[in-house]
């Protein structure tokens, strides 16, 4: 556990501090705003989605380590892969953020993403963590509205 931890915190920072596709893609079809105002935490997840497979996706925004470092990891996890395996994708992370802490997590479908089972010893944060994802459905679903965590 005290493992896991380390990696938890060596991943959060080093994709806080350094976001993997923070820019506005080019070109762009959609995008989606998010905010959770628990935090203060605002996201733009931008996205090109051709025949059904997520071509490019980037995002734009502030916020703490935990928002910024998820939708980081969401956007390298995500690039090149189909609209539904992106949807199932999101299922599996919010199960695993919202599972009994010392719950079995190991799932190879979410990858590097596993290390957020961290966030479920701060019930704060896990909406931090899902803003990315929330925000990317609103993207998805094509509306140019606010998502929202509450
Ligand atoms: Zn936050």
């Amino acid at each position: 556990m005290s493992n896991l931890r380390a990696l938890y915190q060596e991943v959060i920072l080093d994709h806080s501090k350094n976001p993997r596709n923070f820019r506005v893609p080019d070109p762009v079809d959609r995008f989606g705003h998010g905010i959770n105002p628990l935090c203060g935490d605002k996201l733009t997840v931008y996205l090109h989605v051709v025949e059904g497979v997520i071509d490019d996706i980037s995002f734009e925004g502030s916020g703490c380590a935990i928002s910024t470092a998820s939708a980081s990891m969401m956007t390298q996890q995500l690039k090149g892969k189909k609209v539904e395996q992106a949807n199932a994708l999101f299922e599996q992370f919010h199960e695993l953020l919202t599972s009994a802490v010392g719950e079995d997590t190991t799932d190879d479908e979410l990858g590097k993403l596993s290390v957020f089972s961290g966030v479920r010893e701060f019930p704060m944060r896990v909406k931090c963590a899902t803003l990315a994802w929330h925000t990317l459905q609103s993207a998805l679903s094509g509306e140019i509205t606010a998502a929202s965590t509450e």
